[in-house]
C-alpha cells in the first residue's frame, strides 16, 4: 500500500484553511470535526495534522506526541459528544479493500443510535 502522501486530499485542503468545516475539538496534533455526510445521528471524524496516509502510516512514523494527542482527541471527542454510556463505533477505513475515500489518516466516530451488524456476512 502507498504511503506516498497526496496533499490535494480534501482533508489537507480542510487543514490549509481552504475549505471549512465544522470543527468539534483541537489539539496540537489533531483535529475533529463533523462528517460531511452523517451515517448516524453522530458521526465525527478525527484526523491528525501531519501528512499520514492511513492508520499504518501514522502508527509507523508518527511521533510519539502525535500519537498522544490524536488519541486523547478521540477519547475527549466521544466524552464531549455523549457517547460515553450509550456506546459508539470507532472506524478506521484504509485502502482499496476496507474502502478508504480520503488518503488522509481518519477515524470515524459513529454513534446516537444503535449500529448495524459490523460487516453483513462472515468471512468464508
Ligand atoms: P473514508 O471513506 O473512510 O475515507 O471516509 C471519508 C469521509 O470523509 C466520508 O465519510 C465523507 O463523508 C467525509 N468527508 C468528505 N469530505 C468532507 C468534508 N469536506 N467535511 C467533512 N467530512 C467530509
Amino acid at each position: 500500500m502507498t504511503q506516498t502522501y497526496d496533499d490535494t486530499n480534501i482533508f489537507a485542503r480542510i487543514l490549509r484553511g481552504e475549505i471549512p468545516c465544522n470543527t468539534i475539538a483541537e489539539n496540537k496534533s489533531a483535529i475533529a470535526f463533523h462528517d460531511v455526510s452523517p451515517r448516524m445521528p453522530v458521526h465525527a471524524l478525527v484526523i491528525p495534522r501531519g501528512p499520514y496516509c492511513n492508520i499504518g502510516h501514522f502508527y509507523a512514523t508518527a511521533t510519539p506526541t502525535e500519537i498522544l494527542d490524536f488519541s486523547k482527541l478521540v477519547s475527549d471527542v466521544i466524552a464531549q459528544l455523549g457517547l460515553t454510556e450509550t456506546g459508539y463505533r470507532v472506524v478506521g477505513n484504509t485502502g482499496d479493500h476496507g474502502g478508504q475515500e480520503v488518503p488522509h489518516f481518519h477515524l470515524h466516530i459513529l454513534g446516537g443510535g444503535k449500529l448495524p451488524a459490523m460487516v453483513g456476512t462472515k468471512a468464508a
